[in-house]
């Protein structure tokens, strides 16, 4: 018998329990976007961009596509979608990156507000 499922667009914060597939899975492919992970990050990376050396290897290493490249340059993280997982600060080979969390962080600030 063929398992049913929400699709991901279909779920949101009033979802009631019923109404969401077993176990929280989530069965189709490209739905990264719906969901702004960044939202329940615990520490945050600092880009100092005075470091940088513009190598690129942070950028295909994070899992969540969250440092975007262009014309050759990396830019700031996309916040929205960093789960702050350190990834980017152990591969970058100029200590470009630092990880920092709690209060220290600015970029935590507004998250902090949001919560209950
Ligand atoms: S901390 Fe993790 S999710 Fe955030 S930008 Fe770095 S590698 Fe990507
Ligand atoms: S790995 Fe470090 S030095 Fe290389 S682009 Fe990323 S932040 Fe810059």
């Amino acid at each position: 018998m063929k398992q049913k499922y929400t699709p991901a667009a279909d779920i949101h914060e009033t979802s009631n329990w019923y109404e969401l597939s077993p176990g929280g899975m989530v069965c189709e492919p490209g739905t990264a976007l719906l969901t702004k992970t960044g939202a329940w990050r615990t520490s945050t990376p600092v880009f100092i961009e005075e470091k940088c050396k513009q190598c690129l290897l942070c950028v295909p290493v994070c899992p969540d596509c969250a440092i975007h490249a262009k014309d050759g340059k990396r830019g700031n993280f996309d916040l929205d979608y960093c789960k702050g997982c350190g990834i980017c600060a152990k591969y970058c080979p100029f200590g470009a990156i630092e990880m920092r969390g709690g209060k220290e962080c600015p970029y935590m600030k507004g998250f902090r507000a949001m919560r209950p």
